[in-house]
């Protein structure tokens, strides 16, 4: 009996090596990939906090990456703008970014000037210099820890701007997958937001074909980016955490059992591994503003 199990299994992997060499099952119409490393969604937000005190979009998303019907506790980056006038600088902008500390998320640095929302490539030396102090400062009289992770306003950055940010030690983080959850384009709203993760989706798979994402800790991390201070990304978390996990599959990826980091110090080590692949970075400004930043830079 176990003879005959034996030979049917064996004709089982000859039939499934024959479909791989010959390409047949290209015919399905969901692609197989088999990848060394499942994927998992490294979680970021940027331009937070938010200060109002009511209806609050970054509390509700706190509320939302802890509990949630896709995967519970999971941990974020947070790119803030420390000194905002509309967040980081208000009391309830400080009371979040107190909460986000203490539930375990990554405190990472956008921008720490009063100016909005600055490129730093058109900033003069001394006023990125002073920017990139006091959002430090800001943040560590928080976490209490070195700050290791920056992403520059509009994904901009030249060597001018890499030098400074590489004399605080900071490393800079883009993304694999910008979701345009609205905030960009100055109204609050993302009509095209499944077609547009379709696509961001397809281009991560191939970069991951191809070889150019990095795999840390047994996984494949991939870059995604929201904005917490946006009513509509608070108001679609949830449709947002499952399109991942849809599309991914759909895509044919592979996911880890758990598909978004737990562990902020996990999150932190992943997300300096892709920060210092600066082979790839060209690779992971969002396609409009890499197109915007060379035609307007
Ligand atoms: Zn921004």
């Amino acid at each position: 009996m176990n003879r005959i199990i034996f030979a049917v299994c064996k004709l089982g992997w000859i039939a499934a090596g024959w479909l791989v060499v010959t390409g047949a099952y290209a015919s399905s119409p969901v692609t197989t990939v088999v990848t060394s490393a499942p994927v998992r969604f490294i979680l970021t937000f940027d331009d937070g906090p938010d200060g109002r005190d009511q209806e609050n979009p970054t509390a509700s998303i706190l509320n939302m990456l802890a509990e949630n019907p896709t995967q519970k506790n999971i941990k974020a980056i947070f790119f803030l703008q420390t000194r905002s006038k509309e967040g980081g600088a208000t009391t309830r902008g400080r009371a979040l970014l107190e909460r986000e500390q203490a539930d375990g998320h990554v405190l990472a640095l956008h921008d720490g000037s009063t100016l909005g929302h600055p490129n730093h490539c058109k900033l003069s030396e001394e006023v990125l210099e002073q920017s990139l102090n006091d959002g430090v400062a800001d943040i560590r009289s928080l976490s209490h820890q070195p700050i290791t992770l920056l992403r520059p306003p509009y994904w901009d950055y030249n060597e001018r701007t890499l030098g400074a940010y590489a004399r605080h030690n900071l490393a800079v983080l883009l993304t694999d997958i910008s979701v345009n959850d609205g905030k960009v384009w100055g109204y609050h709203g993302s009509p095209r937001r499944h077609i547009h993760m379709v696509s961001e989706m397809t281009h991560v798979r191939e970069r991951i074909w191809r070889g150019e994402i990095p795999k840390v800790e047994g996984v494949t991390p991939i870059v995604v980016t929201l904005h917490d201070t946006n009513d509509f990304t608070a108001e679609h978390m949830q449709e947002y955490l499952q399109m991942l996990v849809d599309e991914a599959r759909k895509a044919g990826l592979t996911l880890a059992a758990k598909p978004f980091y737990e562990d902020g110090a996990a999150l932190e080590r992943a997300a300096l591994v892709r920060a210092h692949d600066t082979t790839h970075r060209a690779d992971m400004v969002p396609r409009t503003w890499s197109w915007l930043n060379r035609l307007f830079g």
